[in-house]
Order: structure tokens, then C-alpha cells, then sequence
């Protein structure tokens, strides 16, 4: 502890990002990046960006890069002005927690979710009120009816992998038309249908989404938010309170070119689609209960075997899957969809069970 932080700092509870190993010959299923790389058409539009210009300020507004999403999403109606870009959904999540959650009441999320939730309410004083899962570790909408200063889960969840149709979605926007429901799409396009259709139609509602999971873009830090234009113009207000150009020339010209391959992404969703189904079936016939998943990962414990001990039987054989030390899920793993030589490796290395 150091003598010159303030209370703020020593009172915080920081995310712990999974680990990135050096080691480059470990099979890396920890962090839910996507095994098929980002389009070529990235490669390049990075590479003819890489001139001059970098002495130039990047678009403050990420004009290019609004336009392709809306453009993108054209047929649900959405416009430029209805599009907000940050540097990693990680950013867009933390402005929407300092602008347009209430501090005055506490917002509702997940018991079993997406980790930094909980650090941004400490870090912006957001106060929770936090709602356990179902016994299947399902989100249950009528659990999302009370008075509240705004609603965030994942959908599918992370880290259960577990998927709510669209219409459970609509449910607990149209119970909340008082507050902002944020749904936090990261892993949306591996078999689940956005809620982004549904924001013309309810005020209150926010999508946020990245292009790190199935644009395999994790390096290059892109993330978005889709809701109607008073929202974004709120948080825009808050990006220019902090940082003005969140996004760099690079990342611009990259995120739009994975908007413009659509061949790519829908191929690369569509092979980890594939693989999660091997994957739960190989697991499946060793034993593990797999907990059904539209996410690049699932989440799966064995009867007989602490989760801990597998994650590290499976490291000692070289691969890395991620374990969380927390109630009710201490028993998981949760195993990123990798290629189909390591997902083939990953079921031969759980021989020993
Ligand atoms: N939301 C969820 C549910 C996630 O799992 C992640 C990735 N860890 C993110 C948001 C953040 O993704 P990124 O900052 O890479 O866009």
C-alpha cells in the first residue's frame, strides 16, 4: 500500500484479466479469443494505414467505423447517430456505467456474470443489487422487476455460456421502461439472435457489443454500443470528459473492414459453432455435465473431479483452460473453442480421467 493513493485506489477490487503466457507452444483456451483469426481484408486495411498520417489525430467521432456498423444493422433501422465506438467493450461498459446507470438506486445484475461488473460499480460508486441465477444457472426475467437504477447481463451469459431467447430480453426492457437494460452481447454471433432489432422500439435499451470474440479482433481493442440517440449522445458526453480519441487510425480502419468481410466473420462463427459441438459431445462421453452454450466457449464440470485439479492436470499436459475460484461454480471449467487439432488435443489430454 503506498502512502501516496488515495482511499479510492486503496478500497478498489480490480479485474483479473485470465492469463496471456508467454509460452507459445501452450493451447491457449482460457481467454475466449477466437482460434480462426481476424479477415485478411483487416490485415491489409491496417497495413495501408500504417503511413504518415499516424501524426495526425485520429477521427474523434469514429465516423467510418459508425457508419459501417450502421450500415451493418441496416435493416433494423439503426443510423450513425445511434452508434457509440470505445476502445474494447471493456471502455463502452465503463461509460455507460459512469453515465447512464443511476448512482441513486442499485442496479441489477447476475449473481454469476461477467466479472467486471462489480469493479465498475466500485470503481464509479454504481451500488448493486445482485440476483442469483436459477439452479440450471439461467437468468430468470421475472427476477428483474423491482425497483432498480438499471439492468446489465450478458446474453449469452459469461461465464455459463447459457442463451435467453429474444423475447426474454423484451420482457425485462418493457419491465424496466424506467431505467436503462444494457444486454452485453460479446459473444452474440456464435448462435444467438441480437437485441439490437429491438432498440427502435424501446428507449431504454442498450446493446453493447465487440469485436474481440467472433471478429477475432481481441489485440486490436473495439467495442460498441446500439441504442437510440439520447443515449449515445450521453455517452458521448462522457467519452469527451475523458478521453477524446478512444479509438486509434489502426483500430478504425481495421474494425471497418471486418464489418465489410461478412464472409469471413459468418464463416468463422459458423466453425466455432461447429467445434462447440465436438467439443461438448467429446466431453460429454467423458463424463462432464456441459452446460448447454451459444458462446466460443463452454462450461462444463465432472462428476467426480474438482475443477481445479483437472485445470491442473491439463496445464502440466500444456493446455490452458480458466477456473474460477468463486461459490457455486468452483467445480467448472470454463474451455474456450480453440482449432479443431487443439479441441482434438484438449479431449485426448483428459484421457486420464
Ligand atoms: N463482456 C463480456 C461478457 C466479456 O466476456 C468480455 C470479454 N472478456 C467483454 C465484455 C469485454 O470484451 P472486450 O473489452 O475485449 O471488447
Amino acid at each position: 500500500m503506498s502512502k501516496y493513493w488515495s482511499s479510492l485506489v486503496s478500497e478498489l477490487q480490480p479485474y483479473v484479466p485470465g492469463e496471456q503466457p508467454k509460452m507459445a507452444n501452450l493451447i491457449k483456451l482460457n481467454t475466449n479469443e477466437n482460434p480462426f483469426g481476424p479477415s485478411p481484408k483487416v490485415i491489409s486495411a491496417i497495413k495501408s494505414e500504417l503511413n504518415d498520417n499516424l501524426r495526425l489525430y485520429p477521427d474523434p467521432e469514429g465516423h467510418a467505423l459508425k457508419e459501417a456498423i450502421a450500415s451493418y444493422y441496416i435493416d433494423f433501422g439503426i443510423e450513425e447517430n445511434q452508434v457509440f465506438v470505445g476502445n474494447g467493450s471493456d471502455e463502452v461498459l465503463a461509460h455507460i456505467f459512469q453515465g447512464l446507470l443511476k448512482q441513486d438506486k442499485p442496479i441489477l445484475f447476475p449473481d454469476i456474470t461477467y466479472s467486471f461488473y462489480p469493479v465498475y460499480c466500485g470503481l464509479y460508486k454504481v451500488e448493486s443489487n445482485i440476483i442469483p441465477l436459477t439452479e440450471s444457472f439461467e437468468i430468470n426475467p421475472d427476477d428483474y422487476k423491482r425497483d432498480n437504477g438499471g439492468v446489465i447481463f450478458p446474453n449469452p451469459n459469461a461465464p455459463t455460456g447459457r442463451y435467453m431467447g429474444l423475447q426474454h430480453v423484451q420482457a425485462i426492457v418493457e419491465a424496466n421502461l424506467d431505467s436503462v437494460v444494457v444486454v452485453d452481447e460479446a459473444y452474440i454471433d456464435f448462435g444467438g439472435e441480437t437485441a439490437i432489432r429491438l432498440v427502435n422500439q424501446y428507449p431504454n435499451l442498450v446493446v453493447c457489443q465487440t469485436l474481440s470474440k467472433a471478429r477475432s479482433l481481441a489485440g486490436l481493442r473495439v467495442g460498441f454500443a446500439v441504442a437510440n440517440a439520447e443515449l449515445i449522445e450521453g455517452l458521448n458526453r462522457v467519452k469527451d470528459s475523458f478521453n477524446s480519441y478512444p479509438l486509434d487510425r489502426l483500430a478504425l480502419a481495421g474494425a471497418v473492414a471486418a464489418f465489410e468481410d461478412r464472409q469471413w466473420f459468418e464463416d468463422s462463427c459458423n466453425g466455432v459453432i461447429r467445434e462447440r459441438e465436438k467439443v461438448t459431445k467429446g466431453l460429454e462421453k467423458l463424463g462432464f455435465e456441459v452446460l448447454p452454450s451459444k458462446a466460443n466457449f463452454v462450461f462444463a464440470r465432472h462428476p467426480e473431479h474438482k475443477g481445479a485439479d483437472v485445470a491442473a492436470e491439463l496445464r502440466e499436459q500444456g493446455i490452458i483452460v480458466r477456473h474460477f475460484n468463486k461459490p457455486r461454480i468452483s467445480e467448472f471449467l470454463r474451455i474456450t473453442i480453440g482449432t479443431s487439432d487443439q479441441n482434438n488435443a484438449l479431449i485426448k489430454a483428459l484421457d486420464f480421467l
